[in-house]
């Protein structure tokens, strides 16, 4: 086989690839921006703009961390973490997320409609 043969094949996420950076879901509707952070308890560093889903933008805008926290515990990627925890680690689970949210509240800026080609 000749090299020229040889395809490169380009992996492009579809316009749909974008999750939830709360509860991982789809669609992605909105960004926030966000300056740059790292949290302490849960050891995250958030680079960039966070993307959010619809429902989880709404609890976002209202400022919401209790009713955030109890949407994205309950789902599917968090759902599996929280179930097979043991109990004293389910509510670390969440007070770490906590403490991530607290973050992302004080260093978010703009919401902005998301668009396919933007980088997050
Ligand atoms: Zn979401």
């Amino acid at each position: 086989m000749k090299a020229s043969n040889v395809s490169v094949i380009e992996i492009h996420a579809p316009p749909s690839g974008a999750i939830c950076d709360f509860c991982s879901g789809r669609p992605v509707v909105f960004t926030y921006e966000a300056q740059d952070f790292e949290t302490v308890e849960s050891v995250m560093q958030s680079v960039g703009a966070w993307a959010a889903c619809a429902e989880c933008a709404k609890l976002v805008d209202d400022r919401n961390i209790e009713g955030l926290l109890d949407r994205v515990l309950a789902a599917p990627l968090f759902a599996r973490m929280v179930r097979d925890a043991p109990g004293e680690h389910q509510s670390m689970l969440r007070e770490k997320l906590k403490e991530d949210y607290y973050a992302f509240f004080l260093s978010k800026g703009a919401k902005t409609p998301y668009e396919e080609n933007a980088k997050l």
